[in-house]
């Protein structure tokens, strides 16, 4: 499925410095910073700086730097915050089944809390 991506998006003007973020972590391709509607006492999101709407767009078409640089970055910042120790929740919304509200990648880390069963 081809994606377009549309670069007025509130993560976008982010990347741009357009709208300022608390950031946890920076590296070459991609951003963390706090969620501005924190639904648990640690909740992060990771994006990539590269245009994808999701992940599937970014498997597709990222390089195999975005990917590994990505990857880690979601790693570090589960370090980061502390978060191994209690356990944490790693979600990524894609499309409109799921309620994606802001259409670039972004992984949702989120702990500090019981966060209960999400899967029965
Ligand atoms: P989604 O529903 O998975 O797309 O989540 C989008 C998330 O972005 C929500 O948790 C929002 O609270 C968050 N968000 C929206 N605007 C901003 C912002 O300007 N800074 C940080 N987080 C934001």
């Amino acid at each position: 499925m081809p994606y377009s991506y549309d670069d007025q998006n509130i993560f976008a003007k982010i990347l741009r410095g357009e709208i300022p973020n608390k950031t946890v972590l920076e590296t070459d391709h991609s951003l963390a910073f706090h969620d501005i509607q924190p639904q648990a006492p640690v909740h992060v999101l990771v994006i990539p700086k590269g245009p994808y709407v999701c992940y599937d767009h970014f498997a597709q078409e990222a390089s195999d730097a975005e990917i590994l640089d990505y990857t880690r970055a979601i790693g570090e910042v589960c370090r980061m915050t502390g978060v191994e120790d209690g356990g944490f929740r790693m979600i990524a919304n894609a499309g409109e089944a799921a309620i994606q509200e802001v259409p670039h990648l972004h992984v949702h880390i989120l702990a500090g809390r019981p966060l209960g069963r999400m899967l029965q």
